[in-house]
Parts: structure tokens; C-alpha cells; sequence
């Protein structure tokens, strides 16, 4: 087996496909497509202030590299990263510390915004009285803050590492939950309708299965080991993974087809819902945009963060 373009040895056979890559190759491969997603999609626009979400794991890792670089030398563009601390000991202190390292080193201003600062209580310390999945109550927190720090540093994008994978988790997720109004929020970069109160979110990794980050964080040399937050086994979201992994081996090419056929959707859900909205609420108590009275972080701030 050889290296398709170049004969070199391969690394990587490529997700439903019989191409073999080199190192070389598959970078440029990468980078490339994260490129083409950007130009296809309008993702970044002149004058741009973009965020960066990022974490301290191979996604975020890789796209806050990969922005750096493809936008060197455009000075109308400002970029940003920002780091959200649960408050997960032996994980995103681990993960924390990685990262403000990489940003050191490739030269990215970096925030870091802790639960234990804006609530009052770390995730390891809402967990001992909070019952419920912990990805539920973290999920909800941590958009909310991402979403209100965004504006506070007048953010025109905020850039997420998701990938091809946790896109088509997400896109099942709502499938099974009856959530289809959700899914019109999902695509390489979100938004209905346009409200100052919601930062456009957007995805340059969109296309990229979750191998195909790993080998290129691996092959660049950012990390040699991937951890998992504990939490995540007991998700909603887990179970999927698992589940559309199992169809993946069974079935190659089932992830990229549920992504192709729901960009196919996309439009028709976002016109429907664009047209079907009531006006954004926003909620009593902080403000925020939400679908109800009080958002969802109010209620868990009053009903399970003081307690
Ligand atoms: S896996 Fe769940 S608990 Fe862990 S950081 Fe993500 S949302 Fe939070
Ligand atoms: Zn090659
Ligand atoms: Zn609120």
C-alpha cells in the first residue's frame, strides 16, 4: 500500500474512500478541505472578530492552529481564544494547562471562564447534590456562558471545533428526541435569524470525521494522548456515539450520509422555521436570549446551583 499522490508510505486510509495518504499528503489533505469549508460556507468575513471556543482537546487544538495560520497576514481579522473551566478535576485543569501553553507558544490571546467565578460552583460541586446526567446541566452552561462571554468581547463569530461526528450525533440526537427544531440551528455556520443577542456559531471542521482530527492533531505533534471527560459515558450523547460508531464499522460512509442528506434538508428546515418564529424571548431574570421566560442556566442557577 502506498501513499496515493506521492507513493511515500501511507498513515491514514481516508473515511469511505480506498485512498491511502502519507503524512504530508494527509496534512495537506486536511487543511485543504477545513480551507474550502471556510470559502463554501462564507465562514469568516472581512472585518471579522472571531472567538474561538476552545478546550484544551485534538478539535478545539487543531482549529485554533489551523485559524491562526490561514488567517496570518489578514490584519482586518482579530482572533481570540477562550476557554470555558468547568471545574473537572484531573481533566480540564490537565486540559487547561496544555493550553494556555499552546496559545503561549502560537502566540493567541487567551480567556479563561470558570463556573466557579459566574455561578458560584464548579461542576464537580454541582454534581454532588445534582441527580440528573451531569452533560445536561454542564451542556446548558457552558452555551450560555460561551454565548454571553462572545458578546462581551464583541465577537462577530464563534468558532467550534465540532467535527463530521459530533454533528451527526447531534443531528440524531433530535431525531430521537423530537428536537427538529434544534437541528435547524446545526449546519457549518448557525443561525435562523438574525438577533445582536446570538453570536453566529461556526464549524471550518464540519467535514472532518473524528479519525481523521485525531491523526492530525497526532501528526502535527500538538498531543500524543487524548482524554475523556468521566462525565461523558453517562450521556445521552455517548450512547449515540457508540451506536452510529457501531453502524460506521458495520456500514462504512453511514455518518457522512446523514450529514449530506440533512445539508440537503437544511434550507427547507431553516425557511420553515424562520418564517414560524415568534420573537426571540429574552429571559427576566439575566437577559440572555432564550425560548421561555427565564433561561435555562436562571432556572438551574435557582434551582440547583444555590441550593
Ligand atoms: S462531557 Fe459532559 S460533563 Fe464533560 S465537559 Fe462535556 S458536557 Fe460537560
Ligand atoms: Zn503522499
Ligand atoms: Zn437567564
Amino acid at each position: 500500500m502506498v501513499c496515493k499522490n506521492c507513493q511515500e508510505r501511507p498513515v491514514i486510509k481516508l473515511t469511505n474512500s480506498n485512498i491511502y495518504l502519507c503524512k504530508n499528503c494527509f496534512i495537506k489533505y486536511f487543511e485543504k478541505k477545513v480551507k474550502k469549508t471556510i470559502s463554501d460556507y462564507k465562514l469568516i468575513e472581512k472585518n471579522d472578530n472571531i472567538i474561538i471556543a476552545t478546550s484544551g482537546g485534538k478539535d478545539s487544538t487543531s482549529l485554533l492552529y489551523l485559524l491562526k495560520k490561514i488567517l496570518k497576514g489578514r490584519k482586518d481579522i482579530k482572533i481570540i481564544a477562550i476557554a470555558i473551566d468547568e471545574g473537572i478535576h484531573n481533566y480540564r485543569d490537565k486540559s487547561l494547562e496544555f493550553l494556555k501553553i499552546f496559545c503561549q507558544e502560537h502566540e493567541v490571546e487567551l480567556k479563561i471562564f470558570s463556573y466557579k467565578e459566574e455561578f458560584g460552583k464548579s461542576l464537580d460541586e454541582i454534581l454532588k447534590t445534582y441527580k440528573g446526567i451531569p452533560c445536561s446541566i454542564c451542556g446548558v452552561l457552558r452555551r450560555y456562558l460561551l454565548n454571553k462571554k462572545s458578546k462581551e468581547l464583541k465577537a462577530t463569530k464563534l468558532a467550534t471545533g465540532h467535527n463530521l461526528d459530533d454533528e451527526a450525533q447531534s443531528i440524531v440526537m433530535n431525531y430521537f428526541k423530537n428536537n427538529i427544531k434544534i437541528s435547524a440551528r446545526l449546519g457549518p455556520i448557525t443561525g435562523i435569524k438574525k438577533d445582536e443577542k446570538f453570536i453566529p456559531r461556526i464549524k471550518p471542521l464540519y467535514f472532518l470525521t473524528e479519525k481523521e482530527v485525531t491523526a492530525y492533531a497526532f501528526l502535527k505533534g500538538f498531543m500524543d494522548k487524548f482524554n475523556e471527560c468521566p462525565n461523558s459515558p453517562y450521556s445521552y450523547r455517548g450512547q449515540i456515539r457508540d451506536m452510529l460508531n457501531d453502524f460506521e464499522a458495520k456500514y462504512p460512509g453511514t455518518k457522512h450520509s446523514i450529514i449530506m442528506s440533512f445539508l440537503e434538508l437544511l434550507p427547507v428546515l431553516k425557511e420553515n422555521y424562520r418564517n414560524n418564529l415568534h420573537a426571540i424571548n429574552y429571559c427576566v431574570s439575566c437577559s440572555e436570549p432564550c425560548s421561555q421566560k427565564e433561561c435555562k442556566t436562571c432556572k438551574y442557577i435557582k434551582t440547583v446551583i444555590k441550593l
